[in-house]
């Protein structure tokens, strides 16, 4: 809404509070909250000053002074606080100049979309992000820490909340893999996840559909598909959601991508199409009906996956997920029919819906820099004319050693693909959409996390060698 709408709807719904919201590097949402009657037209139009400092991965104490601009075209009205209160998500501004902050994700997902209208490619591409997530007893609630096991041994669980006598009846809980989806009391989520969906629905987001996913205990909500940056700060609030109505139910959601050794993992597929002048430029008569701009856009995005990584899978237990059998790809492979490959063309009779799904990211990523890298990679496939070579329809899972040899994976580990953004990344500078310096700072947040799991003992490690 405009600056005018919001102030209106200030005064018109008797709104005691604004909550100034933004993203860090690593897709946290954060927020500060401000008493409505200090808000008027000033305070939406020069923004709010606040520390950055403290913010992993911003600036450093020396120059900490930042600016959040609010976006006034994002604000709903917050399902969950007591008091009434309307959010706005902001971009991040440089108090001296008013320049977008070059480490602020929201700045480079609304610089990607710029990119994109700029390089003559498209008007807009559309992002439909698929973010899969688990829903466990919230330890808070439900089992003193005293009771919580880490069964290592265990060859279906890692993370065990219930202590055996707690458990009772299994009868009626989904086995391994096995919540795919029969109806209550098997899926035990339906009402949570009703309430999520209505929940989004009335605060006017676009959501369709709600189920229950393959791996025990994880869930899916379907959220309409949207341009760039509006869907990142649409998935900014599909994850607050969840995580805030599944805590009124005593649960507890994560996104982790691999929460559970031996089940399915949590992906973030991103269904992705490109606009110009009112038509969809991916649908032409190439191979499952996609045109050569979108061959090449998958080209780009199977060159640059390695570095992509860093950004759609950035945390370290995102690789425990991309690995054979779970239906979460590792070959660096597209496919219009099986789902093992990093790019599915999933099927569709009209060329408006055509589509390129890039299956390898994950619900951890961070949404603006996660959708704008790979708008970024597809760019540069369509710009230097990257052929993504032949697609491939078989199972990538049962193909012989011989063959798989032969076929490039994505990285193995967050250490690699950190290591990849450092060597590839040229793609991404390109009309200054990201810059070296965020790189850089990325860089060094995730090796902290690198160092930080490297060096901690795992108790699979005491399981192996304690006795050693
Ligand atoms: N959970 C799977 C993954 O890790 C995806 C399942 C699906 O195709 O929806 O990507
Ligand atoms: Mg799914
Ligand atoms: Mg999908």
């Amino acid at each position: 809404m405009s600056t005018e709408a919001l102030l209106k709807m200030i005064k018109d719904e008797d709104v005691a509070y604004v909550d100034i919201r933004f993203t860090d590097p690593r897709g946290k949402l954060q927020h500060v909250t401000v008493m409505s009657d200090q808000v008027d037209e000033d305070f939406l139009d020069e923004g709010f000053m606040f520390d950055g400092s403290s913010i992993a991965g911003w600036k450093s104490i020396e120059a900490s002074d930042m600016k959040l601009m609010p976006d006034t075209e994002s604000a709903y009205i917050d399902p969950f606080y007591a008091e009434k209160t309307v959010c706005v998500h902001c971009s991040v501004v440089e108090p001296d100049t008013g320049e977008a902050y070059n480490r602020d994700p929201r700045g480079t997902a609304a610089k990607a979309e710029a990119y994109l209208k700029s390089s003559g490619v498209g008007d807009v591409a559309y992002f439909g992000p698929e973010a899969e997530f688990f829903l466990f007893d919230d330890v808070r609630y439900s089992v003193a820490p005293n009771k919580v096991s880490y069964e290592v041994d265990a060859d279906h669980a890692a993370w065990n909340t219930d202590s055996e006598f707690e458990m009772g009846n299994l009868g009626h809980r989904p086995t391994y893999k096995g919540g795919y989806f029969p109806v209550n009391p098997m899926d035990d989520g339906q009402d949570i996840r009703s309430e999520m969906l209505t929940t989004m629905k009335r605060i006017g987001m676009k959501v369709d559909k709600h189920h229950h996913e393959v791996a025990t205990s994880q869930h899916e909500l379907g959220l309409i598909f949207s341009s760039l940056v509006k869907q990142a700060d649409e998935l900014q609030k599909f994850k607050y959601i969840i995580h805030n109505v599944a805590q009124s139910y005593g649960r507890s959601a994560t996104f982790m991508p691999k929460p559970l050794k031996g089940d399915n993992g949590s992906g973030m597929h991103v269904n992705m199409s490109i606009w110009k002048d009112g038509k969809p430029i991916f649908a032409g008569d190439k191979y499952a009906d996609l045109s050569q701009e979108a061959l090449y856009f998958i080209g780009g995005i199977l060159t640059h996956a390695k570095a992509l990584n860093a950004f759609t899978n950035p945390s370290t237990n995102s690789y425990k997920r991309l690995v054979p059998g779970y239906e979460a790809p590792v070959l660096r492979a597209y496919s219009a029919r099986n789902r093992s490959g990093c790019v599915r063309i999933p099927w569709t009779e009209s060329p408006k819906a055509k589509r390129v799904e890039a299956r390898f990211p994950d619900p951890t990523a961070n949404p603006y820099l996660c959708f704008a890298a790979l708008l970024m990679a597809g760019l540069d496939g369509i710009t230097n004319k990257i052929d993504p070579g032949e697609a491939m329809d078989k199972n990538l899972y049962d193909l012989p050693a011989e063959e798989l040899a032969g076929i490039p994976t994505v990285c193995g580990s967050l250490r690699e693909a950190i290591t990849e953004l450092q060597a590839d990344h040229e793609f991404l500078l390109a009309g200054d959409v990201f810059t070296k310096d965020q790189i850089d700072g990325y860089i060094d947040l995730k090796m902290e996390e690198i160092e930080s799991y490297e060096m901690t003992p795992h108790p699979v490690e005491f399981a192996m060698y304690y006795s050693s």
